[in-house]
């Protein structure tokens, strides 16, 4: 039997993970198939999406960098309005809610508005590139720091971001909606005297059966992201211990040549 911990007028946000709907929580497919409606973002793909029962209500109100489909105050409000209509709602969110998932906003809203609300986390895309990549975020002797970054700012404003602190030694970084801002991110970190080849991998739709992995370095990043897909979610991992692929591991799928500094 499923816990008792979704009543009708409560609301879930949903960890959906990076893609692969196997990276689902079991928590996670049993919340979906107990909603009477589901709200999900952009990043959710079908595969996840078809896992909602066809009689549960669903609404898109994806957002991509650049097409803002529904502004957060919209989502906010018709999450409220689902659960003051005593629905039990999912608010399916891609990878874990916490992270550069706007869930401190629904909450509040939520709660404000006398609303039960609760995280189920998921898999965030930072963990998953890891795995596909066969590295380590962490690497003891090398990287003991772990950060998460946005690299999302306002259209053509520079990112505002520590660089010096960024770019000290032991850190692996791990930029999100970075893609578009690759050579700011390049240039911000290389003048905060990170070394120009620290190893680099752009992971676009890890986990999902168009996952690719670019290996690079931090002064060919704007080069390795040119190609890509500009809808592609796309995640950036900066540091020594990204180039430390334990062997023997297959080869990524591309490799930008390295020709600098020979
Ligand atoms: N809450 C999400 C992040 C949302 S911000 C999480 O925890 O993963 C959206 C950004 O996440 C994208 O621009 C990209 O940088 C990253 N991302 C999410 N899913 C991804 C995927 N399947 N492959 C690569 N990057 C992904």
């Amino acid at each position: 039997m499923p816990p008792d911990d979704f009543a009708p007028g409560a609301v879930w946000l949903v960890g959906a993970g990076p893609g692969d709907p196997e990276l689902l929580t079991m928590k996670a497919v049993r919340l979906i198939a107990a909603a009477d409606i589901v709200f999900y973002d952009a990043l959710v793909g079908p595969d996840i999406l078809a896992l909602i029962p066809p009689h549960i209500e669903r609404v898109g109100v994806g957002k991509r960098s650049g097409r803002h489909s529904k502004d957060q105050q919209t989502i906010d409000a018709m999450l409220v309005a689902a659960a003051a209509a005593r629905k039990r709602v999912v608010r399916l969110k891609g990878g874990d809610p916490s992270l550069f998932g706007r869930s401190a906003e629904e909450m509040t809203a939520l709660r404000g508005a006398g609303h039960v609300v609760h995280v189920c986390p998921g898999i965030t895309a930072a963990s998953a590139a890891a795995a596909s990549a066969g590295v380590s975020l962490s690497l003891r002797g090398v990287a003991r720091d772990v950060h998460f970054v946005t690299a999302h700012s306002r259209r053509g404003a520079a990112l505002d971001l520590d660089w010096p602190a960024l770019a000290a030694e032991g850190t692996t970084l791990a930029f999100y909606m970075g893609r578009e801002a690759a050579g700011e991110i390049a240039r911000g970190l290389v003048d905060a005297e990170m070394p120009a080849a620290t190893p680099v991998l752009v992971v676009c739709n890890v986990s999902l059966p168009d996952e690719m992995l670019i290996a690079t370095r931090l002064d060919l990043l704007a080069l390795a992201t040119r190609a890509l897909a500009a809808d592609a979610p796309t995640l950036i991992l900066v540091g020594e211990a990204v180039g430390k692929a334990p062997s023997p591991h297959p080869a990524p799928i591309a490799e930008t040549e390295v020709t600098y500094g020979r």
